[in-house]
């Protein structure tokens, strides 16, 4: 299920998770049939058939609801004292099955933050079987009696009736739907596969439905939309995906199991009810990046999470953290590999950037507290996790193992150690240390490469490699190493090599088939350790391109390829005297330029404590209020053995949030630090927010000079030297044209200024 709206209502842990397990086990329910009738909307009235089996003799057992039973019968009998939570079962015998009968009178009611629960809305009505803030967090209950839990899976047969006007879509294969003369609609609806109670769902509205089939691998199925709000066309639209979609989703996990694909538009949210999933009515008339995520996160659920079951809800990520997970790979069925590793990557930056700060600390992912059972880490680290494993087995043996536990464990539940081991006994590959770390540890792993190419001998296609490690989040590291790295030659060949040693480095020579220039650990996007990883293929005069998942943005005047390793740990090495604290990540730039040819890069900041940022969080503990932006510097360092030095920059954006820029990028690490202005380096601040870029910057001799400003308004343009005289100066330029102004050699700073802006910037006349 996804909220609608994206932060969460904690609660309070209540202790009663426990008490509700251990009376789970004295009971199985085997089947609902329920007869709902909706059409005097709330209340309602229920009746319910549940043919149940005790698992061990006792002399009561309990049941779940909201609403007043009216009547109970047990085994035929009725009872005097119709109570849910003392029916009578002294006598039964265990494992014969026998039925309850439970006629109620339900009405609307969701939990305290609006979400799970049964809604009763003017123009629709319907259930969401999982509340945030409840506990436990399933409520079937809010519909029918039930044993309400993740674990007692059942079949259920629902008979509706409703108001005149008004049709029912159920959880279900539709059975039968006839008219009667006052206008009420009958339908029967037949879940027959085991399904939990907090996935079965009812719903009615006048509803305009758009009916489909998708062709898939396994097989054909009947697609229906059930919607108030929209056209047919858009919402055909914004399902079109599911043509690409279930025949990834069936290729990678194995045959859809439920018999018809449903979806219903409602006012609130999103929630993978077996075959009528809820979708937040917005959603389902949009090819917003969001709304098709949301579309295949909830059909993602039909494996994860609706076949497959974390057996508590500790171990939510199973299900949230793999729905989410299938939205990638839907990405990568709509859109190819490029795009999914992109959308990918920018859920990377986010969980490294905010999910320790959302979740209150970095949380491991399985046995997760309770109210953090819908929190970023079960969702969006679950989801990395999901992703690492892929890369860890490699999609052949991932998928193949996957195909394998959802045929094994198929309408089942399992905790984080049973899928490991199932993953772990069908690939043949031990995976107790990714889980150790990953799945039961908190934190990330930063992995750093050092490669000296050619190994300091003299055959070139030698490599001498050293991989270490760095927990982020976490005192642990890794015990043993599985990673790939990519090689790129002079014309940016590649070739990819995986490193595995038992232990925690890597330190290993070896020879390639070319003489590499330099190398990226996991290029390919297979690992989730704590990197993020942008490139930029600059041509001669190309704008400035921003790299945002690497928070880095260059420009160069020549072709140049910049890869930008972004590390979300905190650089090690000796500091120069009079840094007083260092940013807690730092950069690795590779690629090829022309020596000489000047690549500027803009290093990004934002003050801890400005949540107007898109990057909220990036340099919370780093950079805070009582830093001045002006002991803001940029360090540097050509490799790991060399001493961080400063490296000169000016200044662009505000005190809250804007870059560091360096005109002339060497490949090597970068990071920031606070330093003592005077002890180090000379800041040029640059006033107002918007960025005036200088070209060709430095400037040839005889060559005309751009500005380039976000501004329409004509602007004055001065030049001082570095003395602060005026040495050139026009009134009434504007953005983008050509300037001829005589300079000698030098360094100069270029001024322009009008009503509106006051930006400067330095030039280099070469
Ligand atoms: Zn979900």
């Amino acid at each position: 299920m996804r909220k609608k709206f994206g932060f969460f209502v904690l609660s309070i842990l209540l202790g009663i998770s426990a008490m509700a397990a251990q009376v789970a086990d004295s009971v199985d329910v085997l089947d609902y049939d329920i007869a709902l009738d909706l059409s005097q909307g709330t209340p309602f009235q229920g009746d319910a058939t549940l043919t149940v089996q005790l698992l061990r003799p006792c002399a009561s057992i309990a049941l779940q609801l909201v609403g007043t039973v009216d009547s109970l019968e047990v085994a035929g009998v009725r009872q005097a004292v119709p109570d849910l939570s003392h029916i009578p079962t002294a006598g039964i015998s265990v494992g014969q099955p026998f039925t309850i009968r439970v006629w109620y009178t339900g009405r609307s009611n969701v939990e305290a933050g609006g979400w799970g629960g049964f809604h009763f809305d003017y123009n629709m009505h319907y259930n969401l079987g999982v509340g945030f803030d409840l506990d436990p967090h399933v409520t079937g209950r809010s519909v029918f009696p039930c044993r309400d839990n993740f674990h007692d899976k059942a079949t259920y047969t629902l008979r509706m009736r409703t108001r005149a006007g008004w049709t029912a879509e159920c959880g279900g294969m539709l059975q039968s739907r006839t008219v009667a003369a006052d206008g009420t609609e009958h339908s029967v609806w037949r879940i027959a596969q085991p399904t939990p109670t907090y996935l079965v769902s009812v719903s009615q509205a006048a509803w305009k439905r758009v009916h489909d089939t998708v062709a898939s691998v396994h097989g054909d199925y009947p697609l229906s939309v059930g919607y108030l709000f929209g056209s047919d066309n858009s919402v055909r639209n914004a399902f079109a995906q599911l043509d690409s979609v279930v025949p990834m989703f069936e290729r990678c996990f194995g045959p859809y199991r439920w018999g018809r694909i449903g979806y219903i538009a409602t006012h609130k949210g999103s929630m993978e009810s077996v075959n009528n999933i809820a979708l937040d009515e917005t959603f389902s008339i949009s090819m917003s990046e969001q709304a098709q995520s949301t579309i295949a996160h909830e059909l993602g659920h039909a494996w994860f999470g609706n076949l497959i079951t974390c057996a508590e809800e500790g171990d939510m990520w199973i299900n949230e953290g793999g729905a989410s997970f299938c939205s990638e790979v839907a990405k990568e069925a709509v859109h190819g590999r490029d795009a999914s590793n992109n959308y990918y990557e920018r859920n990377l930056e986010a969980v490294l950037r905010t999910t320790y700060v959302t979740d209150g600390g970095y949380r491991s992912l399985s046995n997760m507290p309770h109210n953090y059972t819908y929190g970023s880490t079960t969702y969006d680290k679950g989801w990395m996790v999901w992703h690492s494993l892929r890369g860890y087995l490699g999609d052949s043996l991932f998928y193949a193992s996957m195909r394998n536990l959802m045929a094994s464990c198929a309408f089942g539940n399992l905790d984080a150690m049973q899928l490991r081991d199932s993953l772990a006994a069908y690939s043949g590959v031990n995976l107790d240390d990714f889980f150790d770390f990953h799945v039961f540890g908190a934190g990330f792993v930063n992995y750093h490469v050092d490669a000296l190419m050619g190994a300091g001998g003299c055959d070139p296609h030698l490599v001498n490699i050293t991989i270490g490690q760095q927990g982020v989040g976490t005192a642990d590291i890794m015990p043993s190493v599985r990673v790939p790295v990519t090689f790129f030659s002079h014309e940016l060949d590649t070739v990819k090599r995986w490193f595995e040693a038992p232990w925690s480095i890597v330190d290993e020579v070896f020879s390639l088939p070319f003489a590499p220039a330099f190398c990226i650990l996991d290029y390919d996007r297979e690992l989730s350790d704590a990197a993020t990883l942008a490139e930029a293929h600059l041509q001669e005069g190309s704008a400035s391109q921003e790299m945002s998942v690497a928070h880095i943005k260059v420009r160069a005047d020549h072709a140049a390829h910049v890869y930008a390793e972004h590390h979300w740990g905190s650089p090690w090495g000796t500091m120069p005297y009079g840094v007083l604290s260092t940013a807690k990540r730092y950069w690795v730039l590779n690629g090829l330029w022309e020596e000489g040819s000047a690549v500027q890069g803009s290093f990004h900041y934002v003050r801890t404590g400005y949540n107007n940022s898109t990057y909220a969080n990036l340099d919370r503990g780093f950079y805070h209020r009582a830093a001045l932006r002006d002991s803001l510097a940029l360090l540097y360092r050509p490799f790991h053995e060399e001493n961080w030095k400063v490296l000169p920059h000016t200044l662009e954006g505000n005190a809250n949030e804007g870059y560091l820029v360096a005109d002339s990028l060497m490949p090597g690490e970068y990071t920031l630090a606070i330093v003592d202005t005077h002890i180090l380096g000379v800041v040029h601040p640059v006033f107002g927010k918007k960025e005036m870029n200088l070209f060709p910057n430095p400037l040839g001799r005889g060559q005309e000079l751009v500005v380039e400003v976000d501004t329409d308004m004509p602007f004055t343009l001065s030049i001082y030297d570095e003395s602060g005289r005026m040495v050139w100066q026009k009134e009434g330029c504007v953005s983008g044209q050509p300037q001829r102004p005589s300079l000698r050699k030098g360094v100069y700073w270029v001024k322009i200024e009008n009503k509106h802006i006051s930006l400067q910037s330095k030039l280099i006349r070469s």
